[in-house]
C-alpha cells in the first residue's frame, strides 16, 4: 500500500475547511490546525449571519489585487457551479437573491459551517483546535509544523490562515508572518468592505438616517465607481451597502494619497427639473412657510436642515418665498448630488475583508503552490484576492481551498 500524504493545513475558515476535505477526498491524511477554539468562526457571521455564500454573476472582473488574472484558473478550475453542487451533495439548499447572491434556504449561516463540519468529521480530518500555528519550517522536501505545545512532522503545507479583518474571529496577521518568513513578499494591506469616515459637522444628528441613493465614488474629484442602494448615516460617516461596496476602491486610493469623495444622488430616479417643480409647487402653495418645514414630505426630516446648510442657506427657517432661483439650484443640486469628503473608514475590526496581501507572484496559479517553497500551498484571503461584496470572497475561499486541496494531495 502506497503511503498517504500528511497534509497540514493551517486555518480552519472557508478556504481551510474546502482544502481539507478536498485533500482527504483525493487521498491524503490531513490534519487542521485552527487557532480559535473552534472552526469556521467567521462563516457564522457572514452575510447577516445569513452567509452569503457565493454570487452566480461571480466573473473574474469581481477581484482586484495587483495580478487582476490570478484568479482565472482557480475559478475555472472550481466555479460556482461546483461550489454549489459541493454544497447541495453536502445537503445544503440555497436560493439565488437579488444582484445573484446565493444564501442557504434556512436563512442561517449556522448550517453551512455545521455540514462542513460534519463531512470534516466524516472523512476523517484529523481537527486540532487552539493551535496558533507560529512557524513552518521546511526541511528535505517536508516540513515540520510548530505550535505553542507541539509541532508535527508533515508532507505539504497549505496555508489558509485569513487575513486581518474581524480579528476577534479570524487571525490578527500572524499567518502572512508565516508565508514571509519563507520568503513571500506582501501587497500593502488595508481594511476593506468597511464603512467610511466623513467630517460632515452633521454627522452626529443624521445617526440612522437611511436614504436610497446612486453613489458615485470620486477620486482626485473624477467618478470612479458608482453603486445603488440604502446608504445609512452614522456618528463617524456613511454605512450601507453601496459604501461597503465602493470602500475597497475608496480605501485602495486612500492608500496610493489620493482625494476621496462620494456623491450621493438622493433622488436618483427623479430629473432635476423634476425636483425644482416639486420646490416651486411648495413655494407657490404657500410662500410664507419656513423652509425646513416646506420641505416635509420630500425630504427625510433630519436631512432637511443638513441639506438646507450645504446650499449655502444660512437660516433654514426663512419663508419658502424668499428662495431665489439660484438658492433653488442648489438645493436640488445637493439632492441629486452631495459631494462628500471622505477622511477615512473604520479599521480591521469593522472590515468584512483585508485588502493586499501576500504576492500572488509567488505562487503558481494553476495550482497555487508557492514558487519558492516546493510543497507548500497558499488559499483564501491570505492572499492578495479582493472580492467585491456579494458572495465573492466566500466563492473564492472556495474555488482557492479546493485547488490547494486537491493538488497538495495529488502531487
Ligand atoms: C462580518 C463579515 C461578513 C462577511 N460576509 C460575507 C458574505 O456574506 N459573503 C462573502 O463572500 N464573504 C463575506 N465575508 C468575507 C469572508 O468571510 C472571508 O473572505 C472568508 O471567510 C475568508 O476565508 P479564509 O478561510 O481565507 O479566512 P478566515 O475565514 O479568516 O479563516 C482563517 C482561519 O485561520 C485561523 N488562523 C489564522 N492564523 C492561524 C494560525 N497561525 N494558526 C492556526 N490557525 C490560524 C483563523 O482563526 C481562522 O479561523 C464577510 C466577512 C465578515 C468579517
Amino acid at each position: 500500500m502506497t503511503k498517504k500524504n500528511h497534509v497540514a493545513v493551517i486555518g480552519g475558515g472557508a478556504a481551510g475547511l474546502m482544502a481539507a476535505i478536498t485533500a482527504v477526498r483525493n487521498g491524503a491524511q490531513v490534519t487542521l490546525f485552527e487557532r480559535q477554539e473552534r472552526v469556521g468562526k467567521k462563516i457564522l457571521v457572514t452575510g447577516n449571519g445569513r452567509c452569503n455564500l457565493t454570487n452566480m454573476q461571480c466573473t473574474p472582473a469581481g477581484f482586484v489585487g495587483a495580478d487582476s488574472q490570478f484568479v482565472v484558473p482557480v475559478l475555472n478550475r472550481f466555479p460556482v457551479a461546483a461550489a454549489l453542487a459541493f454544497f447541495h451533495d453536502l445537503g445544503l439548499c440555497t436560493m439565488e437573491e437579488s444582484a445573484g447572491r446565493v444564501f442557504p434556504v434556512t436563512g442561517q449561516a449556522s448550517t453551512v459551517l455545521d455540514l462542513l463540519r460534519f463531512e470534516v468529521e466524516r472523512i476523517g480530518v484529523s481537527v486540532q483546535v487552539a493551535a496558533d500555528i507560529t512557524m513552518i519550517i521546511p526541511k528535505n522536501r517536508s516540513f515540520t509544523v510548530r505550535w505553542r505545545d507541539g509541532e508535527v512532522a508533515v508532507d505539504r503545507v497549505v496555508a489558509t490562515p485569513g487575513g486581518k479583518a474581524f480579528p476577534h474571529l479570524s487571525g490578527t496577521g500572524g499567518g502572512i508572518d508565516l508565508l514571509t518568513r519563507l520568503g513571500h513578499t506582501v501587497e500593502p494591506l488595508f481594511p476593506a468592505l468597511v464603512p467610511l469616515k466623513t467630517d460632515l459637522p452633521f454627522n452626529r444628528g443624521l445617526k440612522g438616517v437611511k436614504v436610497d441613493a446612486a453613489v458615485t465614488l470620486r477620486i482626485d474629484d473624477q467618478a470612479a465607481a458608482v453603486d445603488k442602494g440604502e446608504v445609512l448615516f452614522t456618528d463617524y460617516g456613511l454605512s450601507g451597502p453601496p459604501i461597503i461596496q465602493l470602500s475597497l476602491a475608496a480605501n485602495r486610493a486612500a492608500a496610493a494619497n489620493r482625494a476621496i469623495a462620494v456623491r450621493l444622488d438622493m433622488f436618483s430616479t427623479w430629473s432635476a427639473d423634476d425636483l425644482a417643480c416639486d420646490i416651486d409647487k411648495r413655494n407657490t402653495a404657500r410662500p410664507d412657510q419656513p423652509l425646513d418645514c416646506a420641505l416635509i414630505g420630500l425630504i427625510h426630516k433630519r436631512l432637511i436642515v443638513p441639506v438646507i446648510k450645504s446650499s449655502g442657506i444660512a437660516d433654514p427657517q426663512q419663508p419658502i418665498g424668499k428662495l431665489t432661483p439660484e438658492d433653488r439650484r442648489r438645493i436640488v443640486g445637493i439632492l441629486k448630488g452631495w459631494t462628500i469628503p471622505v477622511t477615512g473608514s473604520l479599521s480591521w475590526n469593522d472590515a468584512h475583508v483585508m485588502a493586499g496581501g501576500v504576492s500572488t507572484a509567488g505562487f503558481d496559479p494553476a495550482t497555487l503552490e508557492s514558487r519558492r517553497i516546493p510543497g507548500l500551498w497558499a488559499a483564501g484571503e491570505v492572499l492578495d484576492v479582493t472580492g467585491e461584496c456579494g458572495g465573492h470572497n466566500l466563492q473564492w475561499a472556495w474555488s482557492s481551498g479546493y485547488v490547494a486541496g486537491l493538488h497538495a494531495a495529488t502531487v
